[in-house]
């Protein structure tokens, strides 16, 4: 039987609990998974690419079927090239549902057969994103629910270099 791969897109800037909670119930559900990191030209990341990529990995290593890439450019282009039509995201609160709705039409517009899932957020993690995260580190505050540890550890190091 073909084996089914979803893809987890984003920006990870830096990976949470929010995203690792949707990794890992995606990877119960699949038989392979792949976190995409989107690279956009046009929007500034507090991590590079290699930085994510190498948080991602440490986060992924004890799931045998994930893994970490990224791509640029169309998702459902991306998809076709990894043999994959699933897609699944993460919703949050509501204020996620607009622009959700509106990607998942125009991604299905752009091609019929790419199916998009969207799995609650965790309720503990609801409230999580990356940018609120970034928002508060660089001050020494305790921000081990919201990422793991070497993800903290990064961010303090990151902020501590930008002053
Ligand atoms: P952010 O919005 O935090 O910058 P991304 O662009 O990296 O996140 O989002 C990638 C995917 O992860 C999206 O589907 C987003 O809804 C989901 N996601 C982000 N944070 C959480 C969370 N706390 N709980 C569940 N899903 C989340």
């Amino acid at each position: 039987m073909k084996r089914k791969i979803a893809i987890v897109p984003g920006s990870f800037d830096p990976i949470t609990y929010g995203h690792i909670d949707i990794i890992k119930r995606s990877a119960e559900l699949f038989d392979e998974v792949i976190v995409a990191i989107l690279v956009n030209p046009d929007k500034k990341y507090l991590f590079s690419l290699d930085e994510r990529v190498e948080m991602i990995n440490e986060t992924i290593k004890e799931i045998p079927n994930v893994k970490v890439d990224s791509f640029s450019g169309l998702l459902v282009n991306y998809a076709k090239q990894v043999g994959s039509n699933v897609i699944v995201r993460g919703l949050r609160a509501v204020s996620d549902f607009e622009y959700e709705m509106q990607l998942t039409f125009m991604n299905k517009a752009l091609d019929e057969n790419i199916e998009t899932f969207y799995m609650m957020a965790n309720k503990q993690y609801s409230f999580i994103s990356s940018s609120i995260v970034k928002g508060v580190s660089g001050f020494g505050a305790d921000l081990s629910k919201f990422v793991p540890e070497y993800v903290e550890e990064r961010l303090e190091k990151k902020m501590k270099e930008r002053g």
